[in-house]
């Protein structure tokens, strides 16, 4: 297809990567991890015979941490977990490509203060990940070897200029400290424990919120949408003022030194850790939930089996349900009301391996980078951890338009256009050619990658909602943000709302 053409179905920015140039010939090695291909094995596998037929009395559905952390809890019980995908993290999974660990997703988390909901704390430490430290009573990492250097944290290339900070120096950032100090210690993590008196903010959006209390400059309010589509997939005139404000003030970020935890397989570190806890013949990947009937004693479950393509029926007593929400109206329709207006921010995630790396400053975050709103930046694999010497990750995030969502199919069929302009926009922030020192890329595209925090979008529990007692959600696309504590919490509390007298944990 060509420019004029491709612009003409959309004027949106993933359009723009991938019409035509006319110098881009080169080919590179290119391995897609999407689950796209699975997602076919629904319409495919009416004609898949039927294998076998099992029980269990716990089924989980979807492997992301959500899933991971149910099945933690779950450890000593009976039940099955089944994921779609070959990996297990969902949006927060990663791999290995020769010796070289690639996080494919979520990359990193920071330490927790100590008014942090205990459920997720506890579990942390009893993985071993966090350890309660009283002089700054809040929990710290406990692999020391990734945290990030303060001096190497991150940089932001703007209007043609570097500087330290995503939001300009300036009258307005310090008055917007003020403010956001002002909120610090009383917007904690998980959500649902946030006080009556700040749930107000939930119904306004961040941008409207502002305006009532700063005089916004271009340049800061271009930095505020970035953090907030780089975190929640959408700009301050999208999501709400709580998530926004929550974002800046959930840790005293300006009174004392916060740990960046950010391993170089990205917060797969959390997925592996839970699993070495798990009985592995009960989790089980390239497996899809395909639907959800209910019967006498419980539910009977369709899964299919993306390698062996048959269908396994599994009968069970109660059901997690921690995969993403939308395809609810074809696996269990019955609670898709429930979800049906959530709005999910479509990201690619593009790791480059290069076989020639060079010694010069590195930054682990390198924000802004260029003008193309749906770029956000990089993580350098160099200023991550030191590993051999041979090699360099840049680790490249997109989030699109969700309008941009069906396009997304097209970037395989284009891969070499798509990554020669990816790889344009680096070589004008290195201001250093790049192209030939490509060994192989990875690019991972996740549709409905993270629910948006709109506004009245956080509290909104599914889990009050749920038409069955033995059928709970977990996922942060249940009224949540999108971040690792949220998630991990959502799958203690299904957990407990399927608790039946005794108690699980
Ligand atoms: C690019 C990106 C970067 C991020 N970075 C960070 C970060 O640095 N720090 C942070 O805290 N958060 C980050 N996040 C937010 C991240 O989404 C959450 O932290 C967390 O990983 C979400 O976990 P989840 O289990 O709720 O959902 P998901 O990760 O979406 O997991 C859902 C799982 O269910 C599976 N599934 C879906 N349907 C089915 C089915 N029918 N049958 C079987 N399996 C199914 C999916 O394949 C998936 O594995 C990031 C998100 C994205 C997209």
């Amino acid at each position: 297809m060509k420019r004029r053409d491709f612009l003409q179905i959309s004027s949106l920015s993933l359009a723009a990567l991938l019409v035509d140039g006319c110098s881009e010939s080169q080919k590179y090695d290119v391995t897609f991890l999407n689950d796209m291909a699975v997602g076919h094995l629904v319409f495919e596998s009416s004609n898949f015979s039927v294998a076998n037929t099992s029980a269990t009395k716990y089924l989980i559905a979807g492997g992301g941490i959500a899933g991971m952390s149910a099945a933690y809890q779950l450890r000593n019980e009976d039940f099955l977990l089944f994921e779609l995908s070959d990996l297990l993290g969902g949006s927060s999974s990663g791999s290995m490509y020769k010796n070289i660990p690639l996080c494919h997703g979520a990359h990193y988390d920071l330490s927790y203060p100590s008014n942090y909901g205990g459920e997720v704390s506890n579990m942390l430490k009893e993985l071993s990940i966090i350890r309660y430290d009283r002089f700054s009573d809040s929990w710290k990492f406990v692999d020391k070897q990734y945290l990030i250097p303060k001096n190497r944290e991150s940089q932001t290339f703007a209007h043609g200029g570097f500087r330290k900070d995503v939001l300009p120096d300036g009258a307005t950032k310090a008055t917007f400290i003020e403010l956001m100090k002002s909120f610090t210690g009383s917007l904690p993590m998980p959500t649902r424990l946030i006080d009556e008196e700040h749930r107000y903010l939930n119904n306004l959006t961040f941008l409207e919120w502002l305006k009532r209390h700063l005089t916004l400059d271009s340049d800061f309010a271009e930095g505020l949408d970035y953090h907030m589509k780089d975190d929640y997939g959408a700009g301050t005139s999208q999501v709400s003022a709580l998530a926004g404000i929550h974002y800046f003030a959930c840790r005293p970020y300006y009174t004392q030194p916060i740990e960046l935890f950010s391993p170089p397989q990205g917060n797969s570190y959390f997925i592996q850790r839970i699993y070495d806890h798990l009985p592995k013949s009960r989790v089980h990947t390239s497996h899809l939930v395909k639907r959800i009937l209910k019967n006498d004693s419980g539910f009977e479950v369709e899964v299919v089996d993306a390698i062996k393509k048959e269908i396994k029926k599994v009968r069970c007593e109660k059901i997690i349900y921690a995969g993403n929400k939308y395809a609810l109206k074809y696996i269990y329709p019955n609670d898709f009301h429930i979800f049906q207006n959530t709005k999910y921010a479509p990201w690619v995630v593009a790791n480059f391996i290069l076989n020639k790396p060079w010694t010069r400053d590195t930054f682990w975050q390198n924000e802004i980078i260029s003008n193309d709103k749906s770029l956000l930046g990089f993580v350098d694999s160099k200023a991550q951890y030191s590993f051999a010497d041979s090699q360099q990750v840049f680790t490249v995030y997109y989030c699109f338009e969700p309008e941009e969502r069906e396009m997304m199919s097209s970037i395989e069929g284009r891969k070499n256009i798509f990554i020669g302009r990816t790889l344009d926009y680096l070589e004008n922030y290195f201001k250093k050619s790049l192209k030939r020192h490509v060994e192989k890329v990875f690019i991972k595209q996740m549709g409905h990658a993270m629910p948006i925090p709109e506004k009245g979008y956080l509290f909104n529990d599914a889990n009050i909602l749920r038409s069955n007692p033995n059928l709970a959600y977990a996922g942060v696309d249940t009224g949540r943000l999108p971040l690792l504590y949220e998630a991990m919490d959502s799958g203690i509390t299904a957990c407990r709302e399927l608790e039946d007298g005794h108690q699980l944990f």
